[in-house]
């Protein structure tokens, strides 16, 4: 049996992209990085239960991709370059090719944006994964939830709906048949680049996670403001469309990872990110109205009728 130090040394150190800043790694009772003069540090944490967060069957190489993927759509949010990572690693027993696979597959994706695993914690119990990222922005600079003002442009990355309709798919038939809505499910693409392009433009910022109306009405509450959508304007991929699959998914439907917005018009047509990123404008910032979030159809106004976002604690 493999000791948790044993653990540890073969599958958690010397993970991911050695930055400078670290003055010191996994190994010590805790981190010490050296956070530049002028710098703000930006933290979050997200965690990954068996079961509700992923399905028992999930291969540990997508969980890995998937747990960093979540935390660095935390850190585009921001506007936040990530930097670091901690990992709380409970696992039901030592399963070497399981650890293996996890360890590889985190180490690929923190490599390819620069991210070090610095530090963590391994526990026995049920399957739980919980990784903290840590990233720098200049200071005072981090594009926050507030910022929005009435007058701006709402705008959306990507295509909003497609790990909604796999996991619909996969909780309905058993089996996604089209691989493009199982890998927007199960291999998130994090959009760190656009969030460090849309600094000193964008007024406020959210990742999709929880559902498009539902993290739009964290932005409106935040801002005090309202925020209507049209929609026509939302952006649905081709496998989307095929399958005709309900609007409902891509307006409340989680797990999108995609970085909603807002922006003055004409500051976003200036920086021409439609050329390196899809972007669509999909509503607009109005005076604090009723609700937070306002549904039209070809400018009529229409009802929302499904829940709102994902809850864990709601019955
Ligand atoms: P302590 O008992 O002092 O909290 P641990 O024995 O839990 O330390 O961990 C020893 C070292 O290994 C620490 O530097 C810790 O950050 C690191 N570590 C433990 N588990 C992990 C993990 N899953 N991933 C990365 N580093 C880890
Ligand atoms: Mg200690």
């Amino acid at each position: 049996m493999m000791s948790e130090f044993s653990i540890i040394d073969q599958y958690c150190r010397g993970l991911g992209y050695i930055h400078p800043e670290t003055q010191l790694s996994v190994g010590d009772d805790a981190a010490v990085v050296d956070v530049p003069v002028g710098m703000d540090l930006v933290v979050s944490v997200d965690t990954m239960v068996e079961g509700v967060h992923f399905f028992a069957d999930l291969a540990p190489a997508k969980l890995a991709h998937k747990l960093l993927a979540v935390n660095l759509s935390d850190m585009a949010a921001m506007g936040a370059t990530p930097k670091w990572a901690t990992l709380a690693l409970t696992i039901p027993q030592v399963d070497s090719g399981w650890l293996g696979a996890f360890s590889d597959s985190l180490h690929s994706l923190a490599s390819e944006y620069r991210v070090q695993l610095i530090g963590g914690d391994t526990t026995s119990g049920p399957l739980t994964l919980s990784l903290q990222i840590m990233g720098l922005v200049k200071k005072g600079d981090a594009i926050v939830r507030s910022g929005a003002r009435e007058g701006d442009a709402v705008y959306v990355s990507g295509y909003l709906g497609d790990a909604a309709l796999a996991l619909q798919q996969r909780q309905e038939q058993g089996s996604v048949n089209n691989p493009l809505l199982l890998q927007a499910l199960e291999l998130p693409q994090p959009q760190v680049e656009l969030g460090v392009s849309l600094l000193g433009s964008a007024t406020a910022a959210i990742d999709v996670s929880d559902g498009l109306v539902a993290d739009l009405a964290h932005i409106a509450k935040a801002s005090d403001v309202s925020i209507e959508l049209e929609l026509s304007a939302l952006p649905l991929s081709e496998s989307f469309m095929a399958a005709q699959a309900p609007i409902e998914l891509a307006l409340h439907g989680g797990d999108d990872y995609q970085l909603a917005f807002t922006a003055p018009e004409a500051v976003v047509a200036g920086l021409e990110l439609d050329s390196k990123f899809l972007i669509t404008q999909i509503g607009q910032v109005v005076s604090h109205g009723d609700e937070p979030v306002v549904l039209r159809s070809n400018g009529e106004q229409v009802p929302i009728r499904h829940k709102q976002g994902f809850d864990h604690f709601e019955k």
